[in-house]
């Protein structure tokens, strides 16, 4: 028999090398606790990228909040800044206590990332961030902005938009980074191309559409699409390619909620230090929204926030990349783990290299889920807070009840020396996406949590 190589290891070696490849290859669920990540001030040290970084990313989005606000008037309230809220879930704490059998302690907090303007998604926050930046840049290399210091609401101007229609942008996506980019784009005025596979939902492409939006749908799966998308703009010098996988602006426009989370957070007179540990559990598709989070909140927390990235046990990415150390030279189809899943925001078979090398220094941890899961507290969600999430968005959920209730999850609280002060700490599952969700889909998302399902 010809032993199938993968980089560089047999099957065989690698699951004697790491043992809970068995139950990731089983799609179990797994609770990884990362054995490489130090702590947060060396890690900064062995980084190219800093907190001047997310700084320059903050600034940047402040000077667009007057822009905006005048291009998008629901912005009003927040004065042009694309923000959501935290709040409390108390019923949901409940369920995860009486449906994983197993207390809680601290208190549990949504961030309400499904509610964010514009695009309705997590997405919100890095594609926006990378059009603004990409229009800027544009905008001083051609003088139609003299400096940064002016006001930017000009770029709502005839003068700006007539200017960007020359422009192109293009991206490719199954659906909800294609929403982001396309909106804010076409508002801005550019030209904007989105590709797509045939599995993406009709209704995004219908909303593409009524924006402006030239949507091409490839018969092909994800990866060909990006691929087609990227080839086709690189044939055209006035073309900007948005690249999910290895944008570095992308991922700068996410770190922001770090600040923002804290000033929150304070507002709310929330401790987060030493004796008050802060959890965050994210969802993770190709790893640059959990990734960039993570990153701004170690800089305002350092080692006092605890980041786990959630993943379906059907589609371990991230985790794959992390384990064997090979990042973006591994996939889910290498180790026979089938893909099916429909957290279709975390559909994404091989993680981003840029985001898993960086964040191998940065993330706690991560667990995956079963589809089960995430379809019970999709419905639970619904019926106890009337919070309306898309499936991908649950992913983070379970997560505070997997670091109480599993042998690993212990004994990270254990060696932390948190175990005690676990009565204060502050769980935040971040919900990534759902008002953008037609009302019938929504309908059949809830009526498959409708069964009575245990994992
Ligand atoms: C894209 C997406 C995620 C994951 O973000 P990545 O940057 O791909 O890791 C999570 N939830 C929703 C709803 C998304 O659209």
């Amino acid at each position: 028999m010809n032993e199938q190589v993968i980089a560089g290891k047999t099957l065989e070696n690698w699951k004697e090398e790491i043992p809970v490849l068995k139950d990731i290859m089983n799609m179990k669920n797994v609770f990884w606790v990362n054995r490489f990540k130090s702590d947060f001030e060396p890690a900064s040290k062995k980084v190219n990228l800093s907190k001047t970084d997310v700084d320059d990313a903050e600034a940047r989005l402040a000077r667009f909040a007057s822009y905006i606000e005048t291009a998008f008037p629901e912005t009003k309230k927040t004065k042009g800044i694309i923000e959501s809220k935290i709040s409390a879930i108390p019923a949901i704490k409940a369920e995860l206590e009486s449906y994983y059998d197993t207390a809680i302690e601290g208190r549990l907090l949504l961030k309400r990332d499904d509610t964010l303007p514009i695009a309705g998604t997590i997405k919100a926050r890095g594609a926006i961030y990378e059009v603004l930046k990409h229009a800027e840049t544009l905008a001083l290399e051609n003088g139609l902005l003299k400096s940064i210091d002016e006001d930017y609401v000009v770029f709502a101007s005839s003068d700006f938009r007539d200017f960007f229609a020359k422009h192109k942008i293009m991206v490719g996506t199954t659906g909800n980074l294609g929403i982001s980019v396309g909106i804010m784009g076409a508002k801005l005025g550019f030209e904007v191309t989105v590709h797509m596979s045939v599995e993406a939902k009709q209704w995004k492409k219908d909303l593409l559409r009524s924006h402006g939006v030239t949507v091409i749908e490839h018969n092909t799966n994800f990866t060909k699409a990006v691929e087609n998308g990227r080839m086709q703009s690189e044939q055209d010098p006035t073309c900007y390619f948005v690249d999910d996988e290895h944008s570095v602006d992308l991922f700068l426009g996410y770190t922001v909620a770090g600040s923002r989370l804290k000033k929150q957070l304070e507002e709310q007179k929330i401790q987060v230090d030493k004796d008050h540990p802060l959890f965050v559990y994210l969802p993770c598709g190709i790893g640059g929204s959990p990734g960039g989070i993570t990153f701004g909140l170690k800089q305002v927390y350092g080692d006092n926030v605890h980041c786990f990235f959630s993943e379906p046990a059907h589609m371990p990415s991230m985790m794959l990349g992390l384990i064997t150390n090979e990042y973006d030279g591994v996939s889910i189809d290498d180790f026979d783990i089938d893909g099916k899943t429909g957290m279709d925001g975390l559909a994404v078979p091989r993680t981003s290299g840029f985001v898993s090398k960086l964040m191998k220094n940065f993330f706690d941890g991560g667990f995956t889920l079963q589809e089960k899961e995430a379809q019970h507290f999709l419905t639970a969600m619904i019926d106890k807070e009337k919070i309306y999430l898309e499936p991908a968005a649950l992913a983070g959920v379970p997560g505070v009840a997997r670091l109480f209730g599993t042998i690993e999850g212990k004994r990270y609280l254990a060696e932390k020396g948190l175990t005690e002060k676990m009565d204060q700490a502050t769980h935040i599952a971040w919900a990534t996406g759902g008002s953008m969700v037609p009302k019938e889909d929504m309908e059949e998302f809830y009526k498959q949590g409708l069964e009575k399902s245990k994992v």
